[in-house]
């Protein structure tokens, strides 16, 4: 994070390393613009880019606490149901991954 040659931009449950090349979101204002920089609202979820902090993890693990409580209330419309159970099987899925990419023994 404190190397001045990466481009780093925090998001929401994930950090931009941006390298032009290999961004996959629209890029403002235009790649033959010195000041390109990524549009992290549009981040894609493929997008080679994208590193994980251990504060990004904790992000998504606090939104899958939250689903996990709208999931298991059997009165939530079935719609709301499947949408929130299908981003909580992919929170749960980064969070493995993530967990599964540490050091033996690490924290970090
Ligand atoms: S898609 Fe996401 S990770 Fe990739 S360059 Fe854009 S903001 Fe960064």
């Amino acid at each position: 994070m404190a190397n001045p040659s990466l481009q780093i931009y925090p998001g929401k449950g994930m950090t931009c390393v941006f390298s032009f090349p290999t961004a996959l979101c629209e890029l403002e204002p235009a790649l033959d613009d010195a000041r390109v920089t990524p549009g992290t609202d549009g981040c894609r979820p493929a997008c080679r880019n994208i590193a994980r902090t251990e504060e990004n993890i904790d992000e998504l693990r606090a939104e899958a606490a939250e689903l996990r409580l709208i999931v298991a209330d059997e009165a939530s419309p079935k719609i709301r149901w499947g949408r929130e159970r299908r981003r909580l099987a992919h929170l749960e899925s980064l969070i493995a991954e993530h967990e599964r990419g540490r050091p033996e023994g690490g924290t970090t």
